[in-house]
């Protein structure tokens, strides 16, 4: 290590109900099998310096870097609408939060290093599987310009975790805003301990939203993040597949990608995770879910902000801003989707009419957004007809827009961190190959800019490449 690090760990300063302080568990030889250099280098971290045996111990859990203070979280949550009164950091550690060279401050988190008081049966551990799908998943969505969590280094740990079998043992190094969930706030609020909901509420506004105005202030401010990042969700195809509100971040960040998954062909109704039976986190109840997460989150508030018939009827108001963001967000990013530099609700329609014959025909959402420009989207439908009717109103709207190419161009991704081949990079990297990861996550680096040699990454799942299925994966 090159030079102290810049470790403020202002969490750490809490009182001690809010974590539970101990080291990483020690693996038997950790290897690193990916390192995000330009995420180093926006840390103020030097890349080369990140190689080194030193690092890669702390990557691995073997060594705590100077000034970090390892702490699990603790935390509550609603898990598909079942209360859980205590969660937790069950395999991970925080680590600490440098302070970037402009600033910034960032959660420096281990995924997969051991267990801890909140493992309740969980081994602790993470498998390769998981710990590839976020870091791909989770750096492409960066890329697509998406508020989330970042992957800073992914080791291997020379132990196998045994899950239906035995895989390789792996361990994520994640970078957050902060990891302070709505469930952070649920789990003091079901203690009662309004002492703490109210050192929460002051960490959270000094450190994501300074100008928010006390307890209400920051019902708005959460409110508005999260529906600015549900509206980029959605015009991307994007599906998290677990909204559990321990796995919504109050800072407005993408956390948690477990089963998460980007749809091929469209259906509103689409579900890939294994576990949601019911389809409470398909693609079109993601606004509806973000909302009940903030009303949970709002409700926790209320014991800080005075009397409660007038907080509750404030808290409402403001969860009920939702709306209005999350419309106008949507429409501006389909908009831009279809060219549009400002659409306006006369434009929903027109978008809305796409969508319908895109679900009808279940034509690839990705495809079919990035055709556009292209004069290659009639060919994602089987039936081009409607399509082709739909275009020539598409057009004649155009016909007023100053540069639509450049704005589908800025707004339509070629490539989408697409099922099947994170799926293709897992099982190679599972048996020791990690030339498709590599070259998957390049690929991906620059989602609305392709090199033509990458083309068949834009390609659409054959029939038996399609991945129906996408599961937790711990
Ligand atoms: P998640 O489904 O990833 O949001 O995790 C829900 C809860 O289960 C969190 O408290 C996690 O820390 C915990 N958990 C998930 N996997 C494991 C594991 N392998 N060992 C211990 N705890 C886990
Ligand atoms: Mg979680
Ligand atoms: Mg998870």
């Amino acid at each position: 290590m090159t030079r102290a690090l810049a470790f403020d760990n202002s969490y750490a300063r809490l009182p001690g109900r809010f974590y539970h302080r101990q080291p990483p568990a020690k693996v038997a030889e950790p290897r690193l099998i990916a390192l995000n250099d330009a995420l180093a280098r926006r840390l103020g971290l030097d890349p080369d310096a990140l190689r080194q045996p030193g690092w890669i111990a702390a990557f691995g859990g073997n060594a705590v870097p100077e000034g970090a203070a390892p702490l699990a979280q603790a935390y509550a949550g609603h898990q598909f609408g079942g209360w859980v009164p205590q969660l937790g950091d069950g395999r991970a550690l925080l680590l600490g939060e440098l302070v970037a060279p402009d600033g910034g401050r960032f959660d420096l988190q281990l995924k997969g290093s051991g267990p801890t008081p909140f493992s309740r049966r969980g081994d602790g551990r993470a498998a390769i599987g998981p710990v590839i799908r976020e870091y791909i998943v989770s750096e492409a969505m960066a890329a697509l310009g998406v508020p989330t969590t970042r992957a800073l280094a992914a080791v291997t740990t020379g132990e196998p975790v045994w899950r239906e079998t035995a895989l390789p043992g792996a361990v994520l190094t994640r970078v957050a805003a902060s990891h302070i969930r709505v469930g952070t706030f649920q789990y003091f609020a079901a203690r009662n301990d309004v002492e703490a909901l109210g050192l929460l509420t002051d960490h959270v506004i000094a450190r994501h939203y300074p100008d928010a105005d006390g307890p209400l202030g920051l019902i708005h401010a959460v409110t508005a993040a999260q529906a600015r990042l549900i509206a980029h969700w959605m015009s991307l195809g994007f599906i998290h597949g677990v909204m559990n509100t321990d796995n919504m971040a109050v800072s407005g960040e993408t956390i948690d990608y477990g089963p998460c998954a980007f749809m091929d062909g469209y259906d509103p109704r689409k579900v890939f995770s294994s576990i949601d039976q019911f389809g409470r986190y398909a693609y079109s109840n993601q606004p509806q879910v973000a909302l009940w997460n903030l009303a949970q989150f709002a409700s926790c508030l209320i014991p800080l902000m005075g009397d409660e018939d007038t907080a509750i009827a404030a808290a409402t108001e403001a969860i009920n801003g939702f709306t209005t963001v999350y419309e106008g967000e949507w429409l501006r990013r389909f908009g831009a989707r279809i060219g549009l530099a400002e659409a306006t609700t006369d434009d929903a329609a027109l978008i809305q009419r796409l969508l319908g014959l895109m679900a009808d025909q279940g034509a690839d959402f990705t495809r079919t957004f990035r055709g556009l420009a292209e004069g290659m989207a009639a060919a994602e439908f089987a039936d081009p007809t409607a399509f082709d009717g739909w275009a020539r109103d598409w057009r004649d709207r155009l016909a007023t827009e100053e540069a639509p190419d450049e704005i589908m161009r800025a707004a339509n991704p070629a490539v989408i961190p697409r099922n099947h081949r994170v799926e293709e990079a897992i099982a190679a990297a599972t048996g020791g190959d990690f030339a498709p990861f590599d070259r998957l996550a390049r690929v991906l680096s620059t989602p609305f800019d392709l090199a033509p040699e990458d083309a068949p990454y834009t390609l659409a799942p054959t029939d038996d490449q399609v991945v129906r299925r996408t599961f937790c994966g711990t």
